[in-house]
C-alpha cells in the first residue's frame, strides 16, 4: 500500500457518503434494481452536463463503445480507426463485431490520435474512434473535419474526459461527448465520475441512435417479450445510477480541483531534468483524469517514486498494435513511432480531487530529488 496512492477511492467515498448512502438505501428498499427511476434521472442529468439531448446508461465504457459501433452497423469487412496509445477497450469492441481496428499513430505533443495519421486511412474506415486521452480533448476541429469530409461517423471515446471542453475557432465551446455522432463514457471506479463497480453511458443528440442503443443494451427488446433484433445484456444498474447521480453533483468542482492540482505540479516541475509536462493547447480544457509526464528516465523515476511510497503509474506501457492480442494484424516495432515513444516515456503522478496539497508537495519534491541525485 502506497503512502500516497495513484487513486484514493476510500477518500472519495468518505467525501460523498452523505449523499450516496441515502440514495442507495432508497434503491434497496424499493428493489427496483433493473431500470429503476434513478437510471432515467441520472441519464437526464448526465445529458445536461455534457450538452447533448440524450444519454443512455449502459453497463461499462467498453459496452458504450460496443453498442455505438453496433448501432452504426459496423461489422465484418469494416475497418475502424483507433489510436494505438490507449486502453485496450477502445479497440476490443471493433474486433467483437468482426471488424478490424486500424491503429493510428498519435500526436507527439498530446499522445492522442494524430490528424495526419488519420488522414492517411480515412478513406478506408467505416468509423473513427478518437480518445480524449488523460482528460484532454483531441484536436476535434482537425479530426472532425476529416471525418465529416469523408462522411464517416465520429465516436468520441470520452471515458477519461467527463466535462472536458474544446473551444472552436469561432469561440463556441463543446464538451467531450457532444461533438461527434456519439460520445462514450466509462464510470469505472477510478474515472473522474466513478461508480461502485462497472458502469458507462452513451451520449448523442440523435434520437434514433439513442433509441437503437437503448434497445441494443436491453436484449433488443421493444416490449417485455418482443425482440426486434438480437441485442445484448448491457444495461446500467439502478444501484450504480444512484451512486452516479449523487457524485455528479460535485463533478464540476472536482474537475476544477484536478485542474488546480495540475497547475501545482506544473509550477513545481517545469524545467526539472528532461521532464516534458502535459501539453494543454489554448483551445482545450483538460479535466486531468491523469497527470502524465514524459522522461527518458521513466523506469528509474518510477522505481524511485515507488520506493518513496508514491503510487506512480504507466498509461500505457504496451501499445495496442504490439499487444499479443493483436499479433494477427502483423505489426512490428517501429510501425507507429510516436505511440511507441509515449509507451516508453510516460509516467502518471497521483491526481484526484481529495489529494491533499501536502501530498502534491511531497510527490513533486520526490520527482525533483530523483533528477538531482540519479537523473
Ligand atoms: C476506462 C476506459 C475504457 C473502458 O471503460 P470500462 O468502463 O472500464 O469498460 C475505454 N476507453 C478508455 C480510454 C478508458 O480509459
Amino acid at each position: 500500500m502506497s503512502r500516497i496512492p495513484l487513486v484514493d477511492l476510500a477518500a472519495s467515498y468518505d467525501r460523498h457518503r452523505h449523499a450516496i448512502e441515502p440514495a442507495v438505501r432508497t434503491v434497496l428498499a424499493e428493489t427496483r434494481f433493473i431500470l429503476g427511476r434513478e437510471v432515467g434521472e441520472f441519464e437526464a442529468a448526465f445529458a445536461e452536463f455534457c450538452g447533448t439531448r440524450h444519454a443512455v446508461g449502459v453497463s461499462s465504457g467498453t459496452a458504450a463503445i460496443h453498442l455505438s459501433l453496433a448501432a452504426l452497423g459496423v461489422g465484418p469487412g469494416d475497418e475502424v480507426a483507433v489510436p494505438a496509445h490507449t486502453f485496450v477497450a477502445t479497440a476490443e469492441p471493433v474486433t467483437w463485431l468482426g471488424a478490424r481496428p486500424r491503429f493510428v499513430d498519435v500526436d507527439p505533443a498530446t499522445g492522442s490520435m494524430d490528424p495526419d495519421g488519420l488522414k492517411a486511412v480515412i478513406d478506408r474506415v467505416r468509423a473513427v474512434v478518437p480518445v480524449h486521452l488523460y482528460g484532454l480533448p483531441v484536436d476535434l476541429d482537425a479530426i472532425g473535419a476529416l471525418a465529416r469530409d469523408a462522411g464517416v461517423p465520429l465516436i468520441e471515446d470520452a471515458a477519461q474526459a467527463h466535462g472536458a471542453e474544446f473551444v472552436h475557432d469561432d469561440g463556441s465551446v463543446v464538451r467531450a461527448g457532444a461533438y461527434g455522432r456519439i460520445g462514450c463514457f466509462s464510470f469505472y471506479p477510478g474515472k473522474n465520475l466513478g461508480a461502485f463497480g462497472d458502469a458507462g453511458a452513451v451520449t448523442t443528440s440523435d434520437p434514433t441512435l439513442a433509441d437503437t442503443i437503448r434497445r441494443l443494451s436491453d436484449h433488443g427488446r421493444v416490449s417485455k417479450y418482443e425482440h426486434l433484433t438480437v441485442g445484448y445484456a448491457a444495461r446500467l444498474d439502478t444501484l450504480q445510477a444512484a451512486v452516479l447521480g449523487a457524485k455528479l453533483r460535485t463533478l464540476r468542482e472536482d474537475n476544477q480541483r484536478r485542474r488546480d492540482l495540475a497547475a501545482g505540479y506544473r509550477s513545481r516541475l517545469s524545467g526539472v531534468g528532461d521532464l516534458v509536462l502535459p501539453a494543454e493547447p489554448a483551445n482545450r480544457r483538460s479535466v486531468y483524469h491523469l497527470f502524465v509526464l514524459r522522461t527518458r528516465h521513466r523506469d528509474g523515476l518510477l522505481a524511485h517514486l515507488r520506493d518513496a511510497g508514491i503510487g506512480a503509474g504507466v498509461h500505457y506501457p504496451i501499445p495496442l498494435h504490439l499487444q499479443p492480442a493483436y499479433a494477427s494484424l502483423g505489426h512490428r516495432p517501429g510501425d507507429l513511432p510516436a505511440t511507441e515513444a509515449w509507451a516508453r516515456e510516460c509516467l502518471s503522478l497521483p491526481i484526484y480531487p481529495e489529494l491533499p496539497d501536502e501530498h502534491l508537495e511531497t510527490v513533486a519534491a520526490e520527482v525533483r530529488r530523483y533528477f538531482e541525485t540519479a537523473g
